[in-house]
């Protein structure tokens, strides 16, 4: 394939597209693990389909409104890049495509309005505490709304735990051996603050401060994954200002918050040169909270009174193949006294989740959620880990009317110590 799209034509904002078009040699061994290419079967809704489309409209040969259905239908989970052979960037492609596209997009009232109620409620954990509230009440009509309009009711927790408030600062217990701070996100905050606390345990147990920026926000990865670039640059320029710089990582407990402020490269490519360099360097410090344990070594916890527990471990997209961390909570987990680790099959498909997807494709996300679940269940846990509250949530939803549900947990958890009815 010989490409037509120019950088120039692009502009320095864009120009990060051309490369995985060009490098894609159309060769299919991404399409057994894309999610939708596995549930709705056409080439379209494949990855070498989309690059394809990507291409075709970026060159003006296709109306960009054409191919609008197949861009959304993608979950963003990148699995396409873990079994690309040619080491196609798909990530760099979906992204700024999904930016480029929504500048030219004409979308309907209702449409707009969910997208605007996405992006005030998730990102800010008070707002999703009363959302989550009213949400509760309009339930039984759920199934009477639009789809979306359904699912985001649908999906909303009938309870929410009690707002946790931390410390700005948490030492080191004994010798200090680092300094971190800590994004405690916002979505999870409202839906598990417990998953940051043990966080924080794991952390401090093995010697290393945890600073907990007050005023840090959203880090803007939800708006980023649909396109809405403006309000992604917002909320990461926010955190810029509330991060010290004398940290040596910047840690994230969700993985979909991790891969999105790894991106921020990309989504200020273009952006005057001091904040295009900001941008860089708080990419840099970012890490997984698993990652940066088992670089700087873990100790696990004492809890030999607890009972042997069989853990499956599914690996979040954002984790495995965003940000390629796959054998680091598995280690961890294999070193606590008591845990043994079971593998689903289809590690490598999407659960569903995938950001705001379970609102805008609930259909879709609905069988991934249900194969997810029955693949994790066939290996007969005790608990389910993950390191993504997006997944845990997901999972925990379809897996309510398994015949024997088990609990759900964030991998920090399980390295702090959780054993069932702790
Ligand atoms: S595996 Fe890679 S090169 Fe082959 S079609 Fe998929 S994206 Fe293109
Ligand atoms: S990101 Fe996921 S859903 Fe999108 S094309 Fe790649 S594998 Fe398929």
């Amino acid at each position: 394939m010989i490409s037509q799209i120019s950088k120039d034509k692009l502009g320095p904002k864009y120009a990060s597209m051309k490369e995985p078009i060009e490098a894609c040699v159309h060769c299919g061994f991404c399409l057994p693990t894309c999610p939708t290419y596995s549930t709705m079967g056409d080439e379209m809704n494949s990855p070498r389909g989309r690059i394809f489309l990507m291409k075709e409209t970026l060159e003006g040969k296709i109306d960009p409104s054409e191919i609008d259905p197949f861009i959304d239908n993608c979950l963003g989970c990148l699995a396409c890049v873990t079994s690309c052979p040619s080491g196609v960037e798909y990530g760099e492609l979906i992204s700024p495509y999904r930016s480029w596209s929504e500048e030219q997009r004409k979308r309907g009232t209702l449409e707009k309005l969910q997208r605007f109620a996405l992006l005030k409620t998730i990102p800010c954990p008070d707002r999703f505490r009363a959302a989550s509230k009213i949400a509760s009440v309009f339930k039984p009509v759920a199934p009477y709304l639009p789809k979306s309009f359904g699912a985001m009711i649908e999906l909303a927790p009938s309870q929410l735990p009690e707002k946790q408030e931390f410390d700005p600062i948490y030492p080191a217990n004994g010798t200090r051996r680092g300094r971190v701070a800590l994004l405690i996100g916002c979505a999870q905050q409202a839906l598990a603050p417990k998953i940051n606390q043990a966080a924080i345990n794991v952390l401090t147990r093995n010697g290393i401060e945890v600073v907990v920026p007050e005023s840090q926000g959203c880090c803007g990865s939800l708006a980023m994954h649909i396109g809405a670039s403006k309000e992604a640059q917002a909320a990461a320029k926010k955190n810029f200002e509330a991060f010290p710089d004398d940290v040596d990582a910047i840690i994230s407990t969700a993985a979909g918050c991790g891969s999105g402020m790894k991106e921020y490269g990309t989504l200020f490519a273009g952006a005057d040169e001091e904040i295009a360099d900001q941008a860089k360097a708080y990419s840099a410090k970012v890490q997984d909270v698993c990652a940066y344990l088992d670089a700087v070594g873990f100790a696990p916890p004492e809890n030999s009174e607890a009972p042997p527990i069989k853990v499956a471990y599914h690996d979040a997209c954002h984790l495995a193949h965003a940000q390629k961390i796959r054998s680091a909570p598995r280690k961890l987990l294999q070193s606590v006294p008591g845990i043994e680790l079971l593998e689903p099959a289809e590690w490598e498909i999407c659960c569903g989740s995938a950001g705001s997807y379970n609102i805008e494709h609930p259909d879709t996300a609905k069988e991934l959620g249900k194969r997810k679940v029955k693949n994790l269940m066939a290996t007969n846990p005790d608990v389910i880990a993950t390191g993504n509250i997006g997944c845990l949530t997901q999972i925990e939803f379809h897996s309510k009317d398994s015949e024997k549900p088990v609990p759900v947990v964030h991998t920090v958890e399980l390295l702090d110590g959780w054993s069932p009815g702790r």
